[in-house]
């Protein structure tokens, strides 16, 4: 499925690429009875700390929930993510003739940064998490550090969806799964780039050009509150 060059890594972050790459899940094995467990607890958590934010078993419930947010008049944009593309959300705003600024639609690279910086005064912006702690608290690792941006400040709202799978138990453990599991895993889709992870699967604590890890963000409450809203889905999505 994974191959060479970044095209076909972005065309990953498709819904019909990713059919099947994710195992159903439901409340009857042991990982769905505990995200139904442990779910509405995390939501809590985040709202507590003035996230916006709804725990749902199925992604469809998920993608409807993400569409119920976005007014038709906005302008949307998103970051690299393979939970929202295995949402299929990106495919319904194109339905609903929402308007997008969709970076891997670009011409040319230097469209795509352009695009890029657009999409940091969009409207709504969509991305995901690498993990969230079970009292709430978010972290990212970023490479251009795009990303991190939309999210921090900019667009009007930002809509962050999440697998149960990204929720462990404190922010220290958070910051370890980003690292260790999430960007090495990342990695994996950019067979081009030079890093021990890319060689090794493992974090060699780098500081190549290459690096994904170029800044290490925290999320621990949303200000203003509201504007960051979360929606964790009870099934494995993203990586
Ligand atoms: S080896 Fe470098 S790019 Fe890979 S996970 Fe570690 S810090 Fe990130």
């Amino acid at each position: 499925m994974l191959k060479k060059n970044e095209k076909q890594s972005n065309a990953l972050f498709t819904a019909d690429a990713l059919k099947g790459y994710y195992a159903p899940m439901n409340n009857t094995t042991p990982q769905g009875i505990r995200n139904a467990k442990l779910g509405p607890k995390v939501a809590q958590a985040l709202k507590d700390r003035d996230f916006e934010a709804w725990y749902c078993e199925k992604q469809e419930e998920g993608t409807a929930i993400i569409l119920s947010l976005i007014p038709k008049t906005d302008t949307v944009s998103w970051g690299g993510s393979m939970t929202i593309a295995a949402l299929g959300v990106q495919n319904r705003l194109a339905d609903l003739g929402i308007r997008v600024i969709d970076r891997d639609a670009a011409p040319t690279k230097e469209e795509r940064q352009e695009r890029m910086r657009q999409a940091l005064l969009c409207d709504t912006y969509l991305t995901s998490v690498n993990a969230l702690s079970e009292d709430g608290q978010l972290v990212n690792v970023d490479g251009f550090g795009n990303r991190v941006a939309a999210t921090l400040f900019g667009p009007k709202q930002v809509i962050i969806a999440a697998g149960m799978n990204k929720v462990v138990k404190t922010v220290e453990d958070a910051l370890i799964r980003a690292r260790t599991i999430a960007a090495p895993l990342n990695m994996q889709r950019f067979p081009n780039l030079k890093t021990p992870c890319a060689e090794t699967g493992a974090c060699g604590n780098c500081k190549s050009p290459d690096s994904i890890c170029s800044y290490l963000v925290t999320m621990r409450r949303c200000k203003p509150a509201g504007r960051i809203k979360i929606v964790l889905i009870g099934e494995d999505l993203g990586l």
